[in-house]
């Protein structure tokens, strides 16, 4: 008989967070496949649980992967776990998961702590539509992308981001979210938990030395700005900028975002005229 492979939520921080079911499930388990086993071993050894353990994490390659899909194939029960939350949210098993179900094998969730999630529901921002980015990526076109993703968001937009990086985070934020409302959620379930509320530029005063664990929430584009230039003619769009103070690289660079199109579009139209 084929085995199946249990996703285990674990806790966030506070060890009292973890549901009657997965306790069950990594005793009963045969092998618990960890993110870091040493991580898991300290949660094994508060529930009192010895287990052979597989470490996959975010460099295990596909040999590693298809070792622990042969050994449910085999029989075993796994349990995947990862070193905090629900495995797979920004984290590793999504691959195993994948083959899993290509070739047949059940997949079951047990369901429990999630620092987006958690987040969210005790930010106070809307919680009824989001959209979950994850970590913005580092690289500079995609990072540009992801933003403009948040700039435009007619949801709340939750992200995860490491404590040295948070600065640098809510700098780009700054640029582009203007007066929205930001929860940085720190720290949930641990001892110095937080939820801080600002806009970006308030909060990159109020964290001069960020530390511990973040969650971002950030509240949805209210403003219907798209639609005031859709009606405008090029000159009217120019105009309004120009109003604003701005100079000309600046009103054209703005332009286009506004409208969606390269640069070079706007300076082409405006040699044209
Ligand atoms: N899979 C995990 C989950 O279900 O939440 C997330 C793993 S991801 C690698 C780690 C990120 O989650 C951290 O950088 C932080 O943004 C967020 N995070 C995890 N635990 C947290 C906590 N206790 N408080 C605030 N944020 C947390």
């Amino acid at each position: 008989m084929v085995g199946k492979i249990y996703l285990v939520a674990t806790p966030i921080g506070n060890l009292e967070d973890i549901t009657l079911r997965a306790i069950r499930i990594l005793k009963e388990a045969d092998i618990i496949v960890a993110e870091d086993t040493r991580q898991t071993l300290k949660l094994l050894n508060h529930l009192e649980i010895s287990k052979p353990m597989i470490s996959y994490h975010r460099h295990s390659n596909e040999d590693k992967k298809m070792e622990i899909i042969e050994q449910v194939e085999k029989g075993k029960q796994i349990a995947l776990v990862s070193d905090a939350g629900t495995p797979v949210i920004s984290d590793p098993g999504e691959e195993i998961v994948q083959t899993a179900i290509e070739r047949g094998i059940q997949v079951i969730p047990i369901p429990g702590p999630c620092a987006l999630i958690s987040a969210l529901i005790a930010s106070g921002i809307d919680a009824k539509e989001f959209t979950f980015l994850g970590f913005l990526p580092l690289n500079k076109k995609l990072r540009k992308e992801k933003l403009n993703d948040i700039e435009s968001a007619k949801n709340t937009v939750v992200l995860y981001e490491a404590p040295h990086k948070l600065k640098a985070t809510l700098t780009d934020l700054s640029e582009i979210t203007e007066d929205r409302k930001i929860v940085l959620a720190k720290e949930i379930t641990k001892i110095h938990e937080q939820y801080i509320t600002g806009t970006a530029k308030e909060l990159m005063e109020k964290m001069e030395e960020p530390k511990g664990e973040f969650v971002i929430v950030i509240e949805k584009n209210n403003k219907e700005k798209i639609d005031i230039f859709e009606n405008m003619t090029l000159e009217e769009h120019y105009e309004y900028y120009r109003r604003m103070g701005k100079d000309k690289k600046e009103i054209i660079k703005q332009i286009a975002k506004d409208r969606n199109v390269k640069k070079d579009e706007i300076y082409k139209q405006f040699i044209k005229d």
